[in-house]
This record gives C-alpha cells, structure tokens and sequence, in this order.
C-alpha cells in the first residue's frame, strides 16, 4: 500500500460505457478502459487489509491486495504475475465477473469498494500489449493423456492447467469454435470474441490440442475415449434451457435467449444465416421472460437489431437497490442491477406471471399475465398468489425465453459414460472432483448447475488438480 489515506483522499472512478446512441449502432465491446495513470490511482485506494474479505470472496481465491499494491506503484508486470498465478483468464472475469470480491471489499462498509473488476482488467490487457503474456510449454512431457471434454470456461481452465503440468491434452468441443457460453451466448458487446482467440491461440502455442466440431457420444464414442485417454473430464455446461410450457408455447416467434443470442453472435462472426432461421427483433414488440443477466443480454441485442419496444418481465420481486439488513457485508447481496444493455432501453416489470401466449396466423401476437405477490407462509416459504383482476396483454411479436438452465443435457454421453446423475440432474463428484467412474472427473456448469464464468474457471482449475493427483497416483 502506497499511500495509507488514499483511500479517503481518492474516490471510485468507474471505466464507464460508450455512449448509448453510439454503441446502440453496433456490437463492439461497450466498456471503456481508464487511462494507466487514472487506474493507479484507483488500486491506490486498496487498503491492503489485515483479513482481505476481496480474497475470501473470490471463487479463484485471487490475491487482490498484494496485485493492487503493483499496480498502484506502476509494476504492471508484476500485478499480471500474481493475478495469473489464481486465475488461467482473468480477460474473461476481468469483462464478466459480477465481482464477489467487490461486495466484500472492506471500504464498501462505509463506502465505494475498490474497482477490483476494472483493474483486473487493466491489468490483464496491458499484459497482452506489453507482451508479458507469451506461451510457456511445459518442460516436460508426463506421458499421460486427458481428453477434456467441452471448450467453455470450465474445460479451457481444466486442459490449460493440466497441459502446463505437461499431461498431453485434447480439448474436445461440439460447436464450431472454442469457448462455451463465452463465444456463443455472450454478447459481443460485452466480450469480443478476438479475446477467446488470442488466449487459444496461447494455449495451442503451448502444446493444447484443440478439436472443434467433433461432439463426444456422437462423432467419436465413449468407448474410443476411455481405450484412448488416462484421464478423461466433462465440461460440458449446464445447457438445459428452462422451459415455459403453457398454452401458446408452440407458436414461432418463441425462442430460447441463448438461441437467439448465439445466432447474432454468429452474424457477428460473418455467418450467413438463411432468412426462414433468422430471429431478429427488428420492429417488433419483444418480450423477454426472466430478469436475469441472459435477459438483460437479450435487451442490448434487441435494442441493437432495432425493436420497436422491449418489454422484460420477471416472476419475482424487484430486489432492493441497497443492501438489505438480512444480507449483511461481506456476503454477496442480491440488489437491484441496471445493466448497460438496461441504461439502452426497455421496460422493466417485476411480479408478473405469464398465462398463455397468442396468436394471428400461428406466430405470436399477444401474451397474457397477471401481477402476483409473494408472501411467506408459517414455515418461512415464500408462496406466490396472483392478484385478482389484475390480469393484462401485452403485444409480443418476438417472445425470449430467459428463464435459466436446469440441468446438463441429459444426452447419449452421459448414459454412455454409466453417470448417475444428482437428484438437481447434475453430474455429482466427489473432493477431487471425480464422478463415480473411476478416472472420469466433471467441473463447471455440468457438476455445479448453471453459475458463473469465476466458479467454471475455479472448477475446472480444481478438476486438474484432481486429475494430476489420479494420473500421479498410478
Ligand atoms: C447468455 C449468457 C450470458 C452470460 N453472462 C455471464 C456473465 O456476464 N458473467 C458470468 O460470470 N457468467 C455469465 N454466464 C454464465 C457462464 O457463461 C457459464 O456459467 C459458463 O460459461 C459455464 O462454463 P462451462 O465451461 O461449465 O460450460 P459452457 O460454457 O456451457 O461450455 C460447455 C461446452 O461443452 C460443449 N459440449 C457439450 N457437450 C459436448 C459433447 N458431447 N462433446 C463436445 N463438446 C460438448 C458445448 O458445446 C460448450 O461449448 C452467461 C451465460 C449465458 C448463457
């Protein structure tokens, strides 16, 4: 710690986004970066706690004081070396990582906590400028084979880590690129996907080998896999989309977000895409069902497609804007979040349940809810009865399914590789992160349901240690 008052002498200053007209025009990344000398001056706010609750916070438990005080003096070298040593991608949290840390951090007691996330990110790009970030094969080869199967975070932290302990790794995905929820799922303008392909790149310099389109179960068997490899780890996320099954669910115009959010970042990209496949939300009344982070995505692309209004629509409360008294410091709190694809525009409606959608000529046309309340029953349940008379329509030519994933796909591969899967129709491992199987190890989404980018990147980190520890244990 440079300055012992910083913290009091020097306020939060936050990157802050592109303008909205401006960014609304297209897909690049919306987030801007601080000048060096400005994001210095905000790690010189870090007060190198006695107990750094930042650090307890974070999934991939990363250093934040020690990285902080580097940066604050100008040290960016040394700030990336101890960030990397906890984290394989901190570009990745660094853009998308709702920041636990910064919920713990102790200045956010009393007042703004540190710009963790923002200097993380600092960090991490002027590495890769500087050139710090350079491939670094393992010295030796173990002579021991892992398939990886699946290229989201989970998987890529998973092969990078055992690959640097010299294990001979192929990551194998389905999709036609690496990368997960992260390439197709995540919009753009919120992660470029040129940041997926210069970590690949990096990782492939260093020994990974990478083979996209082939999906496990499919297009090489379970059989192949097991004769072929020591170690074998499924990362294959969490990607059963909820579902809303009542009357109307069948009409086109309803679609699943990630459906709709994959095919623009797939236009992105430069694919064609048939006009009969196309969703777009091009002057229609959308209605996003789920107030989460995939609606919010959903929002920013809709705006940008040009719909001619956005609707989106939540089951539960509006969560409170300030900490409440029964999610005290330093637990993580659920508040209410404004989004910048939220700050581009769209309604937002909390307690609303939908009834049934409808039609003209089988597309949707119009959808049906009503206002519930929630209250909590004897034994502390909440329980959801629909107000009476409160009934209402919306216009709604293109409907967005963002109601989360409920499990892993529940596919040939699962019932191939003899998994018996949880009672929440995950795949359960154990401290090491092993399935039942002996030498079949799962990390990320597909173990732990659907979470975030920090706990696959801590998962699959965690998996390749219980790996290592099987392949050196034989
Ligand atoms: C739209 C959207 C936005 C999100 N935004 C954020 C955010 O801002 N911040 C955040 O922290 N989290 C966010 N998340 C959540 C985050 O992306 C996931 O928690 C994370 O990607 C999970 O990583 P994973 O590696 O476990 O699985 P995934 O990312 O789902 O990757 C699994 C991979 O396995 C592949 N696969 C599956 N089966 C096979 C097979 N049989 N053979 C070969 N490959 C296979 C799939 O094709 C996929 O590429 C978002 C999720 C979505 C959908």
């Amino acid at each position: 710690m440079g300055d012992p008052r910083s913290f009091i002498t020097i306020n939060r200053v936050d990157s802050g986004y592109r303008p909205v007209t401006e960014r609304i025009q297209d897909y690049d990344e919306v987030e801007r970066l601080l000048p060096d000398d400005a994001r210095m001056r905000q790690a010189l706010r870090c007060m190198d706690c006695g107990v750094p609750f930042c650090h307890w916070a974070c999934p991939v438990s990363n250093i934040m004081p020690e990285w902080q005080a580097k940066l604050a003096q100008g040290n960016w070298q040394a700030a990336y070396d101890i960030l990397q040593a906890t984290n394989n991608f901190p570009e990745f949290t660094g853009r998308l990582c709702p920041a636990p840390c910064e919920a713990s951090c102790v200045l956010g007691i009393n007042d703004d906590p540190v710009t963790i996330r923002e200097n993380e990110l600092a960090v991490i790009e002027h590495a890769f400028e500087a050139g710090y970030v350079q491939p670094k094969p393992p010295a030796r080869r173990t002579g021991k084979k892992v398939a990886v199967i699946g290229s989201g975070p989970a998987g890529l932290a998973c092969a990078d880590s055992l690959n640097k302990a010299g294990h001979t790794v192929v990551l194998y995905e389905a999709a036609d690129a690496v990368g997960g929820y992260l390439r197709f799922g995540v919009p753009d303008f919120k992660l470029d996907k040129r940041i997926i392909d210069r970590r690949i790149a990096i990782l492939q310099a260093e020994g990974l080998t990478v083979q996209t389109g082939v999906k496990v179960g499919e297009d090489i068997s379970v059989d192949d896999i097991q004769a072929e490899y020591n170690a074998v780890c499924l990362a294959i996320g969490a990607r059963q989309p909820r579902d809303l099954p009542i009357e109307g669910r069948d009409l086109d115009g309803i679609h699943f977000a990630v459906d709709y959010l994959t095919q623009q970042n797939r236009l992105v990209r430069g694919d064609e895409i048939p006009d009969a496949e196309r969703i777009t939300a091009a002057h229609k009344h959308v209605v996003v069902i789920g107030g989460g982070d995939t609606g919010s995505d959903c929002v920013g692309t809709a705006n940008r497609q040009g719909a001619q209004s956005i609707t989106q629509i939540e089951l539960l409360p509006a969560p409170p804007e300030i900490r409440p008294a029964d999610q005290p410091w330093p637990l993580w709190p659920k508040l209410y979040k404004t989004s910048s694809s939220h700050e581009e525009g769209c309604k937002r409606l909390f307690n609303i349940a939908t009834q049934q959608f409808s039609a003209t000529d089988g597309h949707v046309q119009k959808l049906s809810a009503v206002h519930v309340e929630w209250h909590a029953d004897d034994n502390g349940q909440y329980r959801m009865t629909e107000v009476p008379g409160s009934e209402f329509e919306l216009e709604a030519d293109l409907v967005l399914l963002a109601m989360g994933f409920v499990h892993v796909e529940h596919s040939e591969l699962i019932a191939g590789f003899g998994i018996e899967l949880n009672a929440r129709g995950n795949i359960p491992v154990d401290e090491r992160y092993m399935t039942g199987v002996d030498g079949l190890f799962a990390a990320g989404d597909a173990s732990r349901g659907a979470s975030l980018v920090v706990w696959a990147i801590h998962e699959g980190r965690e998996a390749a240690r219980g790996i290592h520890d099987y392949l050196s244990s034989r």
